[in-house]
């Protein structure tokens, strides 16, 4: 067990001192090499002495990510109508939750891609904002969506001097990509109100799934710098000032989850992505069908929205109800915490 002294060339140490527990030791947990994203070293997941936080170090310097993330993803290339379809099963599995612990008011969602949530949540009567690095997908949330979206890091957002606090945000499958989870809950301790409430989504390092599937987990890919089980994150949100209000799990491999696409979409799509086709594919069949329009986007919104009323949210399902998910045992973590008054832990 040991403290790595120096990173090869093109990659960087990361977590020195834990950015949990602030712990100096770490061993190595899981080396693994990603053929499907055409990168050709492998990546050490490591694993905290102080408080079992995993992370990859020495990970990708932030320009050879930029370049791995340019060639494979492709979540913005996404069709519509597949998008607003993922975010109203994301809506059930996580963000039905925040609708039962607030009232509707402004709820601010980071990473909020191309807007598809917010729409939806301000159909809902929600007074929603997002927060995108990608100018492209901000520029769909705005001009197509007419959601307000900042272009920028979240840390950034906060810096401005006429900021009005939130009652309620949320961000899902982001932290584990930030440069700095601790800077990055604290920059959400400083968007929310005293008594706000933040939920986390993110990929969890203590499902049951990671003995099932070992390197092929979907929770392991070159763009995770960190992963988190219910303990670490719960420790470092209490660092960063909040206190945990409830956390479960969902898995994968949940049937219900994509129900519309047929058979052969399904193949084809999972055979791309193994010869690591699907971004430039799915680019592709964006530009050739061309923008849709104004009417087309509303249809795929108002069917969404239809899906949510008709709705349970996972958590008060059978599934929701599981043991397993309960025990915080899937492939995904949801965590909500209430924002104290102060930053410090307790
Ligand atoms: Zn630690």
């Amino acid at each position: 067990m040991s403290a790595l002294a120096s990173a090869p060339a093109g990659k960087e140490i990361v977590n020195l001192p834990c950015e949990v527990c602030g712990d100096t030791c770490s061993a190595p947990w899981f080396r693994l090499r990603y053929p499907q994203y055409q990168h050709p070293g492998s990546f050490e997941l490591r694993r905290c002495a102080g408080c079992s936080l995993v992370f990859n170090s020495p990970r990708l310097v932030d320009a050879a990510l930029a370049k791995l993330y340019e060639r494979n993803y492709y979540l913005f290339a996404e069709a519509e109508a597949d998008a607003y379809a993922r975010v109203s099963q994301l809506h059930q599995d996580t963000v039905a939750r925040l609708e039962a612990l607030a009232p509707r008011g402004r709820i601010l969602e980071v990473g909020s891609a191309k807007g598809y949530m917010l729409s939806l949540l301000r159909d809902r009567g929600w007074d929603a904002q997002g927060v995108e690095l990608s100018t492209h997908a901000s520029r769909f949330a705005t001009d197509r969506l007419q959601v307000p979206t900042f272009t920028g890091t979240l840390e950034h957002y906060v810096e401005q001097p006429a900021l009005q606090p939130f009652s309620v945000a949320y961000s899902t499958d982001v932290i584990e990509h930030v440069p700095s989870p601790r800077r990055f809950l604290e920059a959400m301790h400083h968007a929310l109100v005293p008594g706000g409430l933040l939920l986390i989504g993110t990929p969890n390092v203590a499902a049951d799934g990671i003995d099932e599937f070992g390197p092929h987990w979907l929770g392991f890919n070159p763009f995770h710098i960190w992963l988190f089980s219910r303990d670490t994150l719960a420790r470092l949100l209490d660092r960063c000032g909040f206190d945990l209000v409830e956390a479960w799990t969902f898995g994968n491999l949940q049937p219900q989850r994509e129900p519309q696409l047929p058979v052969w979409r399904r193949l084809t799509r999972d055979s791309l992505a193994r010869l690591g086709w699907l971004g430039a594919a799915r680019a592709l069949r964006q530009h050739l069908a061309g923008a849709e329009p104004a009417a087309a986007l509303e249809a795929h919104r108002r069917a969404a929205g239809a899906r949510l009323d008709a709705a349970q949210p996972f958590a008060q399902t059978a599934d929701g109800q599981h043991p397993r998910a309960l025990a915080c045992r899937g492939d995904n973590l949801v965590i909500v915490a209430r924002r104290r008054a102060d930053r410090g832990a307790r």
